[in-house]
């Protein structure tokens, strides 16, 4: 619905409404690509959406890619496929994983 009440020159306030990510295609990628279609092929795309709020005029923008940081990206899996592990150019092997704190052994709580 848009807002009778609106000027008819709106300056626009946009507020972000939706945001949702492709990720990268998984099959061949076709001959003669153009390139700014394989960089989104090869590394997805994510799509902003964004509301005037006062006239609901719509904008939508485009980022190659996630907009997401590598860590949180790792936390997900961990918790999606289990401990993670990294490697860095060193060859030295890391191993992401959630916490749990440890759980103590009923019977050696104190006696109330
Ligand atoms: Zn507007």
């Amino acid at each position: 619905m848009y807002n009778v009440d609106a000027p008819l020159a709106c300056t626009h306030e946009f507020m972000l409404i939706a945001k949702a990510y492709a990720p990268p295609s998984l099959r061949p990628i076709p001959e003669g690509i153009a390139p700014e279609l394989l960089e989104r092929i090869l590394l997805g795309v994510t799509t902003y959406l964004f509301e005037c709020q006062t006239c609901h005029a719509h904008r939508h923008e485009m980022i190659v890619g996630s907009d997401r940081d590598t860590l949180e990206e790792l936390m997900e899996r961990t918790l999606q496929f289990g401990p993670q592990h990294v490697k860095n150019a060193q060859g030295e092997i890391f191993v992401v994983s959630k916490y749990l704190p440890p759980v103590k052994n009923p019977l050696e709580l104190p006696m109330r």
